[in-house]
């Protein structure tokens, strides 16, 4: 699907007629809009370039990630927790007693919703 069409665009079908000297129709031919055009073609080549220079590990711009040690770009780490992935560890967790993971385990389903 084109970005138009995403954003509400339809396709327009003109067509148009060709009539004989007495007024009757020897021909039509309908053309719908492409929708398809430069614009939205310029926008997803746009697109596969900007993903082009993305690092497949981090997600962030390769030219950054692949830059000298010494001269690029610098890092630092930050951690944190899902606390709504923990929540589901802890209440799997609970489910089991204690014990091993029942070989039914893998069959739950769990749903994970916020409160309040
Ligand atoms: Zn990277």
């Amino acid at each position: 699907m084109s970005p138009k069409r995403f954003g509400g665009w339809e396709p327009v079908t003109v067509t148009e007629y060709e009539y004989d000297s007495e007024g009757r129709v020897l021909r039509s031919w309908s053309q719908p809009e492409t929708e398809w055009d430069q614009t939205q073609q310029a926008w997803m080549e746009a697109l596969g370039l900007y993903r082009a220079g993305l690092c497949p590990l981090h997600g962030g711009p390769i030219e950054e990630c692949t830059s000298p040690e010494e001269t690029g770009t610098q890092f630092e780490v930050t951690r944190s927790t899902c606390r709504a992935q923990l929540t589901l560890i802890e209440a799997q967790r609970a489910a089991n007693d204690g014990k091993k993971p029942s070989p039914y385990a893998a069959a739950r389903l769990w749903t994970l919703k916020t409160r309040g």
